[in-house]
């Protein structure tokens, strides 16, 4: 391949076939349709998929709907069910809780956001919170659901959810569906690769079999990083000492009775636990810090908290939180787990696949594989995998808790000054910083950070010129709407 001169991209291959693999085959096989670019996803038959990641936010059904997957053939395939948000339990304090529901909260009064009229209303005495005034919170504490509805008021119009899925199901019900498109699959392992002159990847060889070429190389082999480390040597930036937790315990449980419209994320002594009701199961998993707490004692704090049998032996992974220094090198680009890691604290790793994608397309190069547009897209990654580490950030540092040797120590650690700067900013007015196309917009800050018991010191200052009775009113109305929209729900 001469890389020197310019020309369309005609050939791609993705090594791994893990969500993130699929993902990218499906997604650019939809993007680059019509074309005459060739899609070939390699996998290795002797090295499995991580196979955990069940829990999502709303933009993987915009995904879904995005590449033309049928939601329902989807939910089916992956024995899916429903999120409304996330519940953390015994974060702030043992015994209390907060919720992260998606969807709309209130409405603007004003040109003013809702939080920030509630953080006034609480001068005058007002009680009400977010299970009162956002429907998936409501919904989610009452194990019911309905569906949105813009002719059903305020609250059923804003109405989001996101799914849990059975990990293991979803890169089979993808790899279908790319079949089907016309995407290649080769089952082979990957042992080394040849590089042109200017040291980009230039054919992928095997353990057996004709070596592959391609234009651009997609890296979706999982922690290890085959192309963007082991051949790019991209470096790796370890965010250890902000997040501590480096390994999860995980095994399954049978359902059990109650509804569980949401993820449980449950802070335990070194760390915190996830519950994740699927159809015909739930996933469980505790995230610890192996500073904090060797391995037995975590399966075994974990046995306790699920209450029951465990379905299949509970697997250890170990993981390094952190981020490649590029996301994006010479003509290989790194996607899913090769790209970083951050727990799954607020499910954001199959976000940030799917993010890693449009951005591509937003870069999509040709031959030449300019570095000003590898270098954007770099920025913009970055930009997003710090801003989503800061959030993870904020459960941790405002906890109230020092009842083990973890929570002194994660609440006492040096931050990050971009998260710094957001908490200074939050005390002093309860305004949360974001940029349009944030993952996370000011109200998913106010509720964590209000969920931890941080108040502001003075509320914004235009929410006083509101007449006190007019907001009163609004908030009666949308408390009702919330209301009516859980006793329609099922
Ligand atoms: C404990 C834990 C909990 C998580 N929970 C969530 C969650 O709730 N929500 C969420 O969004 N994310 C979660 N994640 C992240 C999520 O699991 C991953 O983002 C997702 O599974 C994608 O993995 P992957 O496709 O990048 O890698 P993998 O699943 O590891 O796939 C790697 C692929 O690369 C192939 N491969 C590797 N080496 C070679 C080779 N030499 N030759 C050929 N093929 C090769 C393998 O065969 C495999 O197909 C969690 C992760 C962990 C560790």
């Amino acid at each position: 391949m001469d890389m020197t001169r310019p020309g369309r991209i005609r050939s791609i291959a993705i090594v791994g076939g893990g969500t993130a693999g699929w993902m990218s085959a499906v997604l650019l096989g939809h993007a680059l349709r019509g074309s005459d670019c060739r899609i070939t996803v390699v996998e290795s038959a002797d090295i499995g998929i991580v196979g955990v990641g069940e829990a999502t936010i709303p933009p993987i059904l915009d995904f879904l709907d995005l590449v033309g997957i049928d939601r329902e053939m989807f939910v089916r395939e992956t024995r899916a069910t429903i999120k409304l948000g996330i519940r953390f339990q015994d974060w702030k304090a043992i015994g209390e809780h907060y919720w992260h529901p998606f969807g709309s909260f209130g409405c603007v009064i004003d040109r003013r956001p809702f939080h920030h009229h509630l953080q006034r209303a609480a001068e005058w005495g007002e009680a009400r919170g977010v299970t009162d005034f956002s429907l998936g919170a409501a919904l989610a504490q009452a194990g019911r659901f309905v569906p949105p509805d813009p002719r059903a008021g305020l609250a059923r119009a804003g109405l989001r959810h996101a799914l849990h899925f059975d990990a293991s199901l979803v890169a089979r019900t993808l790899r279908t569906v790319a079949g089907r498109r016309g995407i290649e699959r080769l089952e082979r392992t990957v042992v080394d690769v040849v590089r042109t002159a200017d040291g980009h990847v230039d054919e992928l060889l095997f353990s057996e079999g004709e070596p592959l070429a391609a234009d651009l190389f997609i890296d979706c082999s999982g922690f290890r990083g085959l192309l963007i480390e082991g051949v790019m040597a991209a470096g790796y930036e370890d965010w250890t000492h902000w997040l501590p937790c480096d390994r999860a315990v995980a095994g399954p449980t049978a359902l059990t009775g109650e509804t569980q419209l949401y993820t449980l994320s449950q802070a335990l002594g070194s760390g915190w636990r996830w519950r994740i009701p699927l159809q015909h199961r739930v996933g469980n998993g505790y995230v610890y810090s192996s500073r904090h707490l060797e391995d037995q004692p975590a399966l075994d704090a974990l046995a306790r908290a699920v209450g029951g049998d465990f379905l299949a032996e509970p697997r250890l992974l170990r993981f390094t939180t952190g981020r490649r220094r590029a996301f994006w090198k010479g003509n290989v680009v790194a996607l899913g787990l090769a790209s970083g890691f951050l727990e799954p604290l607020e499910s954001t790793s199959i976000h940030l696949m799917t993010s890693g994608l449009y951005k591509l397309l937003d870069h999509f190069p040709d031959r030449s594989f300019d570095p000003a547009n590898i270098a954007a897209y770099n920025a913009a990654l970055i930009e997003e995998y710090e801003t989503i580490r800061d959030f993870i950030l904020a459960h941790y540092c405002l906890s109230e808790r020092r009842d083990t040797p973890f929570w002194r120590d994660v609440t006492s650690q040096p931050l990050p000054d971009s998260l710094r700067a957001r908490i200074d900013l939050y005390r002093a007015s309860g305004r949360c910083p974001f940029r349009q196309g944030d993952l996370f917009a000011d109200v998913n800050w106010y509720y964590v950070l209000h969920g931890l018991g941080l108040r502001p010191r003075r509320p914004d200052p235009l929410t006083e010129l509101s007449d006190p009775r007019a907001v009163r009113d609004v908030f009666d109305q949308l408390a009702r709407d919330v209301q009516d929209g859980v006793a329609a729900g099922r």
